[in-house]
């Protein structure tokens, strides 16, 4: 494959400022590595729900299916009810396309700030289920709008999604520091948590030269501010996962430098790359919005795609610049300039 073909989506607000940044760079990276970019713009979240009432249809996956991965901005705006866009789009995309892995590198940069006053070393990466648990959409309520009204919100497990993404899990520590640790809340989530933690037992015997370890959803809030640096890998469901990792971006110099990927591992279906913040309508349309995020998401599908050279330069660059700018205010497209050019000299 010498040709990249990526859909582009830059959603709704900083993700129309932070998605060409991520482009920029994405160029300056494949310079010299024999493939070319090829784009396709889409237009979907907020504007598109406005005018045509669409999220995402079915032919917007058929679409999208045939690029080799996506980039994604973010989607979300006040002017939209809540959940329409995160449900109906995001959502929808993931369980479509199979995102079984959400994978959140935590990486405390040199010369980045950690509000915590002994961060040590933080590097560690979140894999988070993506297409089960409490975000599949299962419950409902009845008697709405009254004293007696009762909601459900039923998280669903299944062996065969465990296992795929705690397999990513140990695979992935073994090429870290070899060690792995599953978060859950088996004391009183006890058939989930079960599940989980006997997927983890039954597989552990597989990767031997993996240490395994285990901690509860509330004691690892106390343990990322205490001392992240003793985690490597951490795998866990799809709440505990956004919970965690809004914790590790927090620490970790910000929601500004946090990358995500939506891998599907078996690759039948696209991978998608994404900040994990959000489309932070109070900034949006000042040209202030950090790009670093989007710039580490393209690391990140860089690396999905083989070219780990080029990965490596983007991440090298983005890490310089963080050094040669502490406390800069720039702008979104000087950081993209900056940064796009530092690759190029790399390369
Ligand atoms: P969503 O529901 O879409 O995840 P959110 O309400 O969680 O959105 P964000 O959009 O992520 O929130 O924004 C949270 C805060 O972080 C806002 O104050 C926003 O301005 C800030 N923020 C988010 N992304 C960036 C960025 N790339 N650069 C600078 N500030 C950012
Ligand atoms: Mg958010």
């Amino acid at each position: 494959m010498n040709t990249l073909d990526l859909a582009v989506i830059p959603g709704d607000g900083i993700g129309q400022e932070v998605v060409p940044e991520g482009l920029k760079v994405l160029r300056a990276a494949l310079e010299g590595t024999g493939r070319d970019l090829v784009t396709t713009n889409y237009n979907l979240g907020a504007s598109r729900w406005h005018e045509t009432g669409e999220t995402l249809t079915d032919a917007d996956l058929a679409s999208l299916k045939c690029h080799d991965a996506l980039l994604l901005g973010a989607v979300g705006d006040p002017s939209v009810p809540s959940g329409v866009l995160e449900r109906g789009l995001l959502l929808k995309l993931r369980f479509a396309f199979e995102h079984y892995v959400n994978l959140r590198p935590t990486t405390l940069f040199p010369h980045v700030d950690s509000p915590l006053a002994n961060p040590g070393a933080v590097d560690f990466v979140v894999v988070r289920e993506g297409t089960e648990g409490a975000y599949v959409g299962a419950g409902g309520a009845l008697r709405e709008g009254g004293v007696h009204e009762v909601a459900t919100e039923v998280s669903i497990n299944t062996a065969h999604g465990v296992e795929r993404v705690v397999r990513y899990a140990f695979d992935l520590a073994r090429k870290r520091r070899k060690k792995l640790t599953l978060v859950h809340k088996h004391n009183v989530l006890v058939h989930a948590g079960r599940l989980w933690k006997r997927i983890v037992e039954e597989i552990a015997p597989e990767y031997s030269d993996v240490e395994v370890d285990y901690s509860h959803i509330d004691a690892m809030m106390i343990y990322l501010v205490q001392d992240p640096s003793r985690f490597d890998v951490i795998v866990t469901d799809n709440l505990f996962g956004d919970i965690i990792t809004d914790l590790a971006g927090a620490i970790s110099g910000g929601i500004g430098l946090a990358a995500s990927g939506n891998l599907n591992p078996s690759g039948e279906f696209p991978s998608m790359f994404e900040p994990v913040h959000g489309s932070a309508p109070d900034i949006a349309g000042k040209g202030i919005a950090n790009p670093a995020a989007t710039i580490l998401s393209v690391a990140l599908l860089l690396e999905s795609i083989g070219e780990d050279d080029a990965a490596r330069r983007v991440r090298e660059a983005v890490t310089e610049d963080l050094a040669n700018n502490p406390d800069s205010a720039r702008s979104c497209a000087e950081i993209g300039d900056v940064i796009a050019k530092a690759v190029r000299e790399k390369g």
